[in-house]
């Protein structure tokens, strides 16, 4: 669909995909469809044959453009809700609103049809306007414009896990299992080609000298990020940990084992109870282990913890825009020799010659040649 680029209201003809309309063979979207009285009546509106002799289906929708140019749909908010989307299965989404009543919702079909793709039409972390309905079931009839979007490519389309974060909080475990600095390099590049904000967690302190733990803490924190002590065995820097996070929408990042769940259950008692509530309701529909869940926070503010995004890169990073996203590297790009220089053996690099001074970090460098040959971290 076209899409025209102006600040004002306007309006925009919505092609429904004809594949809607006529399927070869049951799916998930027939399936999930059925029951659904709402999504089907939106189809039959405003019907119309085309020349070409081929059913097709428009309908106009009026709006204003949003700051990344998307349609930002005008709705009746009078009988609307607002909430945000706390977990999404397939077409139904849980919407909490701010007084942390819960919702069932479906989408309203023309909300997916502005949608490039119908499966980030709704995704965690979106915030919406609903329609409540009886019960606590309500259609989504508007999708306000996201910004902070975690996504991965998937046989080269955008899978969006997560929206509206503004920062990622990089947990790693100073012990069992050991400290892989290398593994924390390739989160912050993930951050950085997010646009987000990074937090880095040094967990299980009360296993090591925490002075041992210095060089690596202050070689992160001259870089720019923020980087926290913690054991959520005994407590410490759980105070610090707590004030990066309020008020804030952070994502939750880090290998397996570090202490995640156990950061999280000290700093928030109650979201243990959370946890088995909405994580209980995601089991239904496919592709559960790689949906994102978001808790709210009691003293402010919002945690996603996606289970695709835990173990392994948050972003996918082309070989080539690695060094822009190792910052200290940026003022001795320049100094290469070459301008296509990779900074691995080339002669003349600015880069190798900064870590040779100590200028950068050699274990920095050793990272960044390893994300760029491929070594695992
Ligand atoms: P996750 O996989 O990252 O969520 O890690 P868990 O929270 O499940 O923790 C893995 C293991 O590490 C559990 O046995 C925890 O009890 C333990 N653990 C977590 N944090 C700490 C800590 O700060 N110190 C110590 N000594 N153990 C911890
Ligand atoms: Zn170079």
């Amino acid at each position: 669909m076209a899409k025209k680029q102006s600040r004002a209201k306007r309006k925009l003809r919505v092609a429904f995909k004809k594949n809607r309309e006529r399927r070869a063979r049951q799916t998930d979207l027939t399936r999930e469809l059925r029951g659904q009285p709402d999504a089907l009546d939106d189809r039959a509106a405003d019907e119309r044959v085309s020349g070409k002799g081929a059913l097709t289906r428009y309908r106009t929708v009026r709006g204003e453009t949003g700051a990344g140019g998307e349609l930002v749909r005008d709705v009746d908010e009078s009988k609307c809700l607002a909430g945000r989307v706390i977990a999404a299965a397939g077409l139904t989404s849980l919407v909490e609103t701010g007084d942390g009543r819960r919702f069932e919702c479906t989408v309203r079909g023309v909300v997916r049809e502005l949608t490039r793709d119908a499966r980030n039409a709704v995704v965690t972390g979106d915030r919406v306007l609903f329609q409540p309905a009886a019960g606590s079931g309500g259609v989504i009839e508007r999708v306000n414009p996201r910004y902070g979007v975690i996504a991965r490519q998937q046989h080269g389309r955008e899978h969006i896990l997560v929206s509206n974060v503004d920062q990622v909080l990089i947990v790693a475990s100073l012990a069992d299992p050991p400290l892989k600095p290398g593994l924390i390099d390739r989160l912050l590049i993930s951050a950085e080609k997010g646009g987000v904000r990074a937090i880095v967690c040094l967990n299980k302190c009360d296993l090591v000298d925490p002075a041992a733990v210095q060089p690596l803490a202050g070689a992160l924190a001259r870089l720019g990020y923020d980087v926290v002590l913690t054991s959520a065995a005994d407590g410490r820097g759980l105070v610090r940990l707590r004030c990066l996070l309020a008020g804030h929408e952070t994502v939750i990042a880090g290998q397996s084992g570090v202490g995640k769940s156990s950061l999280l259950n000290a700093l928030e008692p109650k979201l243990n109870l959370q946890t088995d509530v909405v994580s209980g309701w995601t089991r239904k529909g496919r592709h559960t282990t790689r949906r994102a869940v978001l808790y709210r926070l009691g003293f402010g503010g919002w945690i996603a913890d996606t289970p695709g995004v835990r173990q392994f890169e948050l972003w996918d990073v082309q070989r080539d825009e690695v060094e822009g996203y190792f910052r200290e590297f940026r003022p001795f790009v320049p100094l290469c020799k070459f301008a296509d220089c990779l900074h691995l053996h080339e002669e003349g690099c600015g880069v190798q010659r900064a870590a040779s001074l100590g200028l950068i970090s050699p274990r920095r460098y050793e990272s960044f040649v390893r994300i760029v040959t491929g070594e695992p971290a």
